[in-house]
């Protein structure tokens, strides 16, 4: 189970821990986004369990968050290409995949560039080694662009469930 922590303008901030939950209502920092939320809540709290199910709370005032500058980082590519393979497009687990330089870096790519990076399988990386992706007969499934700084978009890829009962909440708005 997770809680959704969102700005008062409902855009998503963070995902908290149960601690954290029970101190920002015990400050009287955030509000349940309903009110039928707020009663399975309060009396799963009044009897010191947790609530069930995804939990989605909004701050009562607006905070300024700075926007993150997102890395081309072996994790962050994970999930920008959703694990798969940019070459063949065989999903793949975390070990199964390596991160494949478009353009080697010996020949001039750049290192550490989101358009230069990728997931690559294992078989492609080996297949494409020192060359172009086009000298190998290979092609990217899709033009390598930045992982959107937008943090929701990071929240929502770690978490399906939150982006289900978020979607809802905007339907419902
Ligand atoms: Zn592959």
């Amino acid at each position: 189970m997770a809680v959704l922590l969102l700005n008062a303008s409902l855009q998503p901030l963070n995902v908290i821990s149960h601690r954290r939950l029970v101190v920002l209502l015990t400050k009287e920092r955030v509000a349940f986004v309903d009110e039928a939320a707020e009663r399975a809540a309060a009396e799963a709290l009044a009897v010191r369990r947790l609530p069930e199910g995804v939990v989605i709370v909004r701050l009562l005032r607006t905070i300024h968050v700075p926007r993150r500058l997102l890395r081309p980082n072996r994790r962050n590519l994970l999930l920008r290409d959703d694990h798969t393979c940019q070459y063949c497009g065989r999903l793949g687990t975390a070990t199964e995949l390596t991160v494949d330089h478009v353009i080697p870096v010996s020949r001039g790519g750049a290192p550490d560039r989101w358009d230069n990076v990728v997931i690559a399988c294992r078989k492609c990386n080996w297949r494409k080694a020192n060359h172009r992706p086009e000298e190998v007969g290979l092609t990217l499934r899709r033009k390598p662009v930045p992982l959107t700084q937008e943090y929701a978009h990071i929240i929502f890829l770690r978490y399906p469930e939150l982006k289900e009962a978020y979607d809802r909440l905007l339907a419902a708005a």
